[in-house]
């Protein structure tokens, strides 16, 4: 019965997107934001692949033609899904993490980041400015533009959705103003990726980053694309085998990107994965998935608002837009109470803590941490009633095990 999970059950959207496990059955997964459930065009893929992985660029074998013919390909599924450009270049890597760093060792000089980024946005950065974000993202930007005329900067690194709050940002608009202030843009895409259409092309963006992980495809591989010219005046960021052109005992002679990053043997169904999610995800109508998101995050949000004592975190008072996460506390509860609570007693998944988004946290007063439920294309009005009950029992005090009293256990 939990095989697929359909989700159809939204009034006014028809979209039909199969996933495997992670859907509502027993357990309501509300924790999409953290990984989300495999696409069945995902698993197929990788059933598929699974006899024939070999090595890749180097055997004549059936199997090595197979696997490199699926890590080559995958490029263009990346290519097709955010709209590059003749000028940008996809390479594989781990995760949204392991991009960020990669791109963090090619930058030829200052990074401009915002206080509200995930650690992964934050702490790779060398000689990195950091603007603190105002409480509407009109003055947001004023900061950001003011930090770029101040002193000349590479690159301005910013989240295209917050990890946190779901709450999105204007990149178009931020990509010409660093275009305009002499710096390039990189997109954080790990959370806009999964739930909203991304073209670097229309957008101007030039470095995008993001994980299959978050994108219904399992675990380790991940995308920086973008543009090739600092990609291929860097440092191999791994140095191996298959990064090179000619090696003596004297001299390297690197290959160019994407294979000057890449040495090793690489994750050829993680990123066979990846690509199927691209594929999968391309094919689908988004306006009806983000019509669906839409309506479940508002009913979430709203049906938690009327909760006494529940608050809802937000950064800002104009967010353009908004992906399905909807993160709140309880007075009188600690997150770690209520994430436990909602698991043993309503077989709910949240996550709770801080987010690896400790800066933003503490100045927004939530230091302590919160609890995050998010959504995504397995998500049901049924889930989201599932969840705003559970909470309401919660507060109530009706619950039939009392999480209300701190052990010490809880440690987010
Ligand atoms: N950036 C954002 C906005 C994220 O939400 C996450 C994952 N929580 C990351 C970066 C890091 O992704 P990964 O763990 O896949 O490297």
């Amino acid at each position: 019965a939990c095989a697929t999970a359909p989700i159809a059950r939204v009034s006014g959207c028809d979209l039909q997107v199969p996933l495997v496990g992670g859907g509502t059955c027993v357990y309501a997964n509300f924790d999409y934001a953290a990984s989300a459930p495999a696409l069945s065009q995902v698993t197929d893929r990788v059933q598929e692949l699974l006899p024939f992985y070999a090595s890749v660029h180097r055997g004549a074998g059936y199997a090595s033609r197979v696997s490199t013919e699926a890590y080559e390909s995958a490029r263009g599924s990346v290519e097709r899904f955010v709209g590059t450009d003749a000028d940008q270049v996809v390479v594989f890597t781990r995760n949204t993490t392991d991009s960020l760093n990669l791109l963090a060792s090619c930058v030829p000089g200052d990074v401009v980041v915002l206080d509200i980024e995930h650690h992964a946005n934050f702490l790779p950065w060398k000689n990195s400015r950091v603007v603190e974000a105002a409480d509407t993202v009109a003055e947001t930007i004023r900061r950001i533009v003011a930090e770029l005329c101040a002193k000349p900067a590479a690159l301005l690194a910013v989240t295209g959705a917050s990890n946190v709050t779901g709450e999105v940002l204007p990149i178009a608009e931020l990509a010409e103003i660093a275009h305009r202030c002499g710096a390039r843009i990189l997109v954080d895409g790990a959370q806009l990726t999964p739930h909203r259409r991304v073209n670097l092309t229309e957008s101007g963006v030039d470095y995008l980053a993001f994980s299959g992980h978050k994108l219904y495809a399992p675990f380790g591989a991940g995308v920086l694309v973008g543009r090739r010219d600092w990609l291929d005046e860097a440092e191999p960021y791994l140095a191996g085998g298959g990064a090179v052109r000619e090696v003596t005992v004297d001299e390297t002679c690197w290959a160019p990107a994407p294979a000057r990053h890449e040495a090793g043997s690489p994750n050829v169904l993680g990123v066979a994965a990846l690509a199927a999610a691209c594929d999968a995800l391309a094919a689908l109508d988004f306006e009806k998935v983000v019509a669906h998101e839409q309506v479940l995050a508002t009913r979430l949000a709203e049906g938690l608002a009327e909760i006494d004592g529940v608050q809802l975190l937000r950064l800002w008072s104009d967010a353009p837009d908004s992906v399905g996460i909807v993160t709140f506390t309880i007075d009188g509860y600690e997150p770690g109470q209520i994430a436990a609570f909602l698991s043993a007693e309503h077989g709910i998944g949240v996550r709770d803590g801080r987010f690896c988004a400790h800066p933003l946290l503490n100045r927004i007063g939530h230091a302590g941490g919160a609890v995050r439920a998010s959504l995504g294309l397995g998500t049901g009005s049924d889930d989201v009633e599932r969840l705003i009950a559970a909470v309401r029992q919660l507060v109530a005090g009706e619950q039939t095990w009392n999480y209300g009293k701190t052990d010490g256990l809880w440690n987010p």
